[in-house]
């Protein structure tokens, strides 16, 4: 339940994790074709058609570990609960 938040303004070269380099950048929205065979081979990660204003952006798949955005570390100083309560989705 203590799970460490981690932001970042770009993409991070390693998951802050497991250091492991496989980072993927979230699309969310309903997915193209493009897009669809980009997650299929692993290039990106699909978010979901619902947004929740808590939303990371990158995700390792493997262990699971998500990056949000910097704009977003603010909303979640100012109301951890609230940030939490919307993050925690899936
Ligand atoms: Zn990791």
């Amino acid at each position: 339940m203590n799970e460490t938040l981690y932001f970042a303004s770009r993409k991070p070269r390693r998951c802050p994790e497991c250091r492991s380099s496989n980072v993927l950048r979230i699309v969310y929205g309903y997915p193209d074709f493009d897009l669809f065979q980009d997650a299929e081979a692993g290039r990106v990660a699909l978010g979901g058609c619902v947004l929740t204003g808590a939303d990371p952006s990158w995700r390792r798949m493997d262990c699971d570990t998500r990056v949000f955005p910097q704009r977003l570390r603010r909303l979640y100083e100012d109301s951890p609960d609230e940030f939490l309560s919307k993050q925690r989705r899936r």
